[in-house]
């Protein structure tokens, strides 16, 4: 019996976090001004939705897995770390107490999966464990990440 969890890091933009749902609330004034910058808009990051299965599949790989957000808040936008933060307390609760990670540098995180919809960004495909690419044709949506992880040994 293993007695040791493995490590999982979970993405937030585009993994938990629906980040066009965002864009959407944002007023027609911020659009204009934060065209093509949207990550920058002020409070952006508190107005997103979770990805549809992202909440309930959190909660079951925290059980088999060592579980923690890694994370990279926008550099110019000084809200988005306090709103990640806030987000992932409102929408895991206790289920993310003290297991939040913020990093431009994901692979110097050591561990065994990474789940990032990006991996040419923040050194995600650096990542010296299994990156499992949430998006593509193996990994489309949360009912296929949690079909492998929870059966992989
Ligand atoms: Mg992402």
């Amino acid at each position: 019996m293993e007695l040791v969890k493995k490590i999982l890091y979970i993405d937030m933009d585009g993994v938990l976090v629906n980040f066009q749902s965002g864009i959407d609330k944002l007023t027609k004034e911020e659009l204009e001004k934060y065209a093509g910058q949207e990550k920058n808009a002020p409070h952006i990051f508190s107005k997103m939705d979770p990805i549809e299965g992202a909440i309930d599949a959190y909660v079951q790989l925290a059980q088999k897995y060592n579980t923690y957000i890694l994370s990279t808040a926008p550099w110019h936008n000084e809200t988005a770390l306090g709103d990640k933060v806030g987000w992932a307390k409102k929408h895991l609760g206790d289920a993310i107490y003290k297991r939040l990670i913020f990093s431009h540098n994901k692979h110097l995180n050591e561990g065994h999966f990474l789940i990032d919809d990006r991996p040419h960004r923040n050194g995600a495909g650096d990542f010296k464990g299994e990156l499992i690419h949430f998006g593509s044709d193996k990994f489309p949506n949360w009912d296929h990440v949690l079909d492998y992880l929870l059966n992989v040994d």
